[in-house]
């Protein structure tokens, strides 16, 4: 049988969180450092470790059958490739960011100035939309110390909490595209089954991460009232207890809407209510 390979940052901000994932898919390998490849010792699969740069090529021309990496570098390497899956981490957005004494206020007000980044295609495409000629300075690296340098007027850079920013005296200006950590394939890959499988897996492990398991004890004369407040994978179980008007209600409640769902199943009579996390969600 043909070995997959799945392409994943070697190290960086999304290693851990790749590595992570694939061992929540169940697969089994190594994680050494100074490894660039670890087989899979349960799943047709190879993992290679990569610089994140070069994940998109490597996928395109059939190196890798998959990779995660950022959609801020897919777009930047402008490759043909399937965008597959998002996995709901690594995100950020890429912004165009000022100094905080500028009086720069409007994006046609970057029109002849200069702004440096990592990212010169995505940035050029987005000023071209707006109508907008800057001076694009592309550097490879510590983009936030351009404008005190006196490189740049502005600069555009991947942004998550803002702190780099604030910490250079810079503040946000205008956001470009923001990102997350995303599966991608070769357009046309002839592994079609195993890839099927292996992205099948990563869904159930991301869908379970976004509910929980939850039990609770009710009244019967309570249960219409609850179960109206309950979506489950179904419809919930409901298990009669040893006290014979009362029943233990099992189910499922997206992570997103958890607290205010629980506020409410207290109000409509539920007791004791255990909330356990899930491993994986099989449909
Ligand atoms: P490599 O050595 O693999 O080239 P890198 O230094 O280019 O790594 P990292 O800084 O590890 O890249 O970031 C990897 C990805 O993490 C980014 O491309 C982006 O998609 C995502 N990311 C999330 N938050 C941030 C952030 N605050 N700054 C930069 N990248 C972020
Ligand atoms: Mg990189």
């Amino acid at each position: 049988m043909k070995t997959l390979k799945i392409a994943i940052q070697k190290s960086g901000r999304l290693n851990e969180k790749s590595v992570e994932l694939l061992k929540n898919c169940g697969l089994n390998f190594e994680n050494y450092k100074s490894s660039l490849i670890s087989p899979v010792s349960n799943f047709p699969l190879e993992i290679l470790f990569l610089r994140d740069d070069d994940i998109p090529e490597y996928v395109q021309d059939g190196i890798a059958d998959l990779g995660i990496v950022g959609e801020n570098v897919i777009q930047e390497t402008e490759v043909e490739v399937s965008y597959l899956q998002k996995l709901g981490f690594g995100k950020c957005s890429l912004k165009i960011a000022v100094p905080n004494n500028n009086t720069i206020d409007d994006l046609q007000q970057l029109n002849g100035r200069s702004i440096a980044t990592t990212y010169p295609v995505i940035l050029g495409k987005f000023l071209k939309e707006k109508g907008i000629t800057s001076d694009i300075r592309t550097i490879s690296g510590s983009v936030e110390i351009s404008p005190g340098l006196g490189l740049s007027d502005a600069i555009c850079d991947l942004v998550s909490t803002g702190g780099t920013l604030k910490s250079n005296g810079l503040k946000p200006f205008a956001d470009v595209m923001s990102s997350e950590a995303v599966l991608i394939g070769r357009k046309g890959s002839e592994n079609e089954d195993l890839v099927q499988e292996l992205i099948q897996r990563i869904q159930s492990v991301l869908r379970a991460k976004e509910t929980k398991y939850v039990v609770l004890n009710v009244e019967r004369k309570n249960l219409p009232a609850i179960t109206a407040l309950l979506p489950g994978v179904k419809s919930p179980s409901v298990v009669p207890l040893a006290e014979g008007d009362w029943v233990a209600v099992h189910t499922v409640i997206p992570e997103r809407d958890f607290w205010d769902r629980i506020s409410q199943l207290k109000q409509a009579g539920a007791q004791g209510i255990v909330v356990m996390p899930i491993e994986k969600i099989i449909l």
